[in-house]
């Protein structure tokens, strides 16, 4: 192909990995002399453009179904189909699906800012006063499910990106609260060894994940209720931004859990401050 067109492209794969072949003519005087052949291995690109397009596929499905709720009710209503009685109802489900499509947005916009890379500014953060902080913002929703939550624990600073580890914490706080039982406790923990690697703890004793789930729940839009997940206010894309924001930081994220006894994830930053 290359010696009739000048060009050509291929890809093949070869024992789990994917090359890419550029071949281009060579000529001198008119006369065709040769052909260059490049080789590229790319592999973890063709791994990114697979995930993008799930990724894709994946938003689309999660955009369209309260979507689909809102036009589905709107319908109804316009159509008079809704007796008096059940009109708030059906507008609160409006305002329910269309908010839950502004905090999906959300995640996705976070989740695409972070894909963006760039090195982002760090600085000194201390994780005690951090958690404190947080914690704050999610009591009325912890008091609302019955469910109490203590922060203890040593001030441990790490350096890092002060608003990613409250989003951190927060998402953690959050499923910890969600996926839990009225009564229930969510323990936040800070710590440091004596290496010098500094950790940050979310323990509840709620309602567990099943083993098999336990390497699947990091995944974006993977949830193991879906159903608990939405009637909660889930999009499946919280511990993905958590994952993602532990890479950032080169921190580990350690997960232990069992159904009915309790969840516990642990970040833990591998260079001191
Ligand atoms: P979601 O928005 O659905 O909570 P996440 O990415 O935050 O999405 O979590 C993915 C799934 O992992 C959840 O749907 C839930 O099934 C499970 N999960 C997360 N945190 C906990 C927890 N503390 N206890 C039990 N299950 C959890």
């Amino acid at each position: 192909d290359a010696m009739d067109t000048g060009h050509c492209e291929t890809r093949m794969e070869r024992d789990g990995r994917e090359y890419q072949f550029d071949m281009t003519r060579i000529q001198a005087d008119g006369e065709v002399v040769g052909a260059v052949l490049l080789t590229f291995d790319v592999t973890e690109q063709a791994y990114a453009e697979r995930n993008r397009r799930e990724f894709t596929a994946n938003v689309s499905h999660e955009l369209k179904t309260p979507l689909q709720g809102i036009i589905g009710s709107a319908e109804l209503l316009e159509n008079g189909m809704v007796r008096p009685d059940d009109v708030p109802r059906f507008v609160g489900h409006i305002r329910g699906e269309a908010q839950r499509l502004v905090t999906l947005i959300n995640d996705i916009l976070r989740l695409s800012e972070l894909d963006e890379g760039g090195s982002l500014p760090t600085e000194p953060v201390e994780l005690l006063s951090l958690c404190t902080d947080t914690v704050k913002s999610l009591e009325s929703a912890a008091q609302q499910r019955q469910i109490t939550m203590t922060v203890t624990g040593e001030a441990v600073t790490v350096s890092g990106v002060r608003r990613l580890l409250t989003e951190t914490v927060f998402n953690l706080c959050d499923n910890a609260i969600r996926y839990n039982r009225p009564g229930g406790k969510v323990q936040i923990i800070t710590t440091c060894n004596r290496d010098g690697h500094c950790s940050l703890t979310v323990a509840d004793n709620g309602i567990g994940i099943p083993r098999e789930a336990q390497a699947s729940v990091f995944e974006r839009f993977y949830r193991v209720d879906k159903s608990r997940s939405k009637a909660t206010g889930g999009t499946g894309l919280g511990l993905a931004i958590v994952k993602h924001i532990a890479r950032i930081h080169n921190a580990r994220i350690k997960l232990e859990s069992e159904v009915d006894v309790g969840t516990t994830i642990t970040v833990i930053f591998e260079t001191a401050h």
